[in-house]
């Protein structure tokens, strides 16, 4: 099923919490809305659920507008975050629930409620628990059924309000290449919400980047990564550093360095800051002229497969962070308080002072 998000505006009194959001959904995507706290990701998803009314837009799924459709008819699965399980029940009861309360006409034979059920355990690698209560389940058991619990009734669309978020990170990391799987299998139309860009980045087929109700970019997670529009979604993506200075007929000068931007070509000496992302910041023992700067070594953070090293630049008062692989770490043999030469790559250059 398709889905288009057509120019939806929702206020709640005086607070706008969506501005004329349009997203086109094809059949069998699984999008991830990512976005900071706040910037209307769960509104948007409680809409498409026909949980929240707009006021403008609409919601088309499959060619039909879905404006003044109930949420039942709607044939839409939902996980939150915190949606409890019932737990005065079994997990098969849980699972099999949407099945018993369908009209008597639509509703599956005792006997074809029985073998669903066991087919979406068997789904959702859960098939030894039954007859448990979710208080004996584990919290990433639990999103599993709920999973379950939601495909049972064959929905047309699925909608997860940060499924993984209250899990710990291993679980949810685990979890993530399960629902990937999980998806590429069902290949149902499916939206998330999620406010940790690793996870969208790995679980989705496109991401819609959100902020203060608006959508800043959408896009496969690699497009969005490579080539973020602007500094919000830059620094959103992961660790970056700054660097200020003004760019002038195609040349910029960020303090000690200077580069080439011929996409701005026509733009006469005007602020601008060069956005870097930790990865690609090197070190080096001697200066290239215009290409580094003379930075000190502050701090060395060395665990895990990266080491995140902090220097002091231009008297100290600014930082520059890098994240080194450890074969790059241990070949520099780094010291604190060493001065060195830190040399940025990838530069991205906004003239705005965009507000982050
Ligand atoms: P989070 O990741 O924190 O859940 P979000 O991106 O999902 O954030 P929403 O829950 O959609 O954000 O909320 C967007 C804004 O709308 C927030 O400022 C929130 O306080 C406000 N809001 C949401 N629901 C209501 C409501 N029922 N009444 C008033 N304000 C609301």
């Amino acid at each position: 099923m398709s889905i288009q998000i057509e120019n939806i505006t929702k206020h709640f009194g005086g607070f706008q919490a969506l501005r004329d959001v349009s997203i086109d959904i094809a059949p069998g995507e699984l999008v991830g809305l990512l976005g900071p706290s706040g910037s209307g990701k769960t509104t948007l998803l409680r809409i498409i659920a026909g949980l929240e009314t707009p006021d403008r837009g609409t919601i088309v799924v499959d060619g039909e507008d879905t404006t003044g459709v109930s949420v039942r008819r709607r044939g839409v699965g939902f996980v939150f975050q915190h949606y409890a399980l019932f737990r005065h029940m079994t997990v098969f009861e849980n699972i099999a629930f949407g099945l018993r309360v369908k009209p008597r006409k639509d509703r599956p034979s005792g006997r074809e409620i029985k073998a669903k059920v066991m087919k979406l355990l068997k789904l959702v690698q859960l098939e030894g628990v039954a007859d448990r209560y979710p208080s004996q389940l584990s919290g990433g058991q639990r999103q599993r059924i709920a999973l379950a619990r939601a495909l049972a009734v064959e929905p047309r669309v699925l909608l997860l309000d940060e499924p993984f978020g209250a899990l710990d990170a291993k679980v949810r990391s685990e979890l993530r290449q399960w629902l990937r799987q999980l998806h590429d299998e069902l290949q149902i139309t499916s939206v998330f919400v999620t406010h940790d860009q690793e996870e969208a980045l790995e679980v989705a087929d496109r991401i819609v980047v959100m902020n203060e109700g608006r959508v800043e970019q959408s896009g496969t997670p690699e497009e969005v990564y490579e080539n973020p529009a602007n500094p919000f979604i830059l620094s959103f993506l992961g660790s970056v550093n700054l660097f200020h200075g003004r760019v002038h007929m195609g040349q910029a000068r960020l303090g000690a360095i200077d580069i080439a931007v011929p996409e701005h070509a026509a733009t006469d000496d005007i602020p601008a800051v060069g956005y870097v992302r930790s990865h690609d910041i090197s070190v080096e023992r001697q200066p290239t002229d215009g290409a580094s700067i003379r930075a000190e070594v502050k701090n060395i953070h060395s665990i895990g497969p990266i080491v995140r090293v902090t220097f002091g630049v231009n008297g100290k008062d600014e930082t520059v962070q890098a994240e080194l692989t450890r074969e790059a770490f241990r070949k520099l043999a780094l010291k604190k308080g060493e001065r060195v030469y830190v040399r940025p790559s990838n530069v991205r250059v906004f003239v705005e002072d965009y507000q982050i």
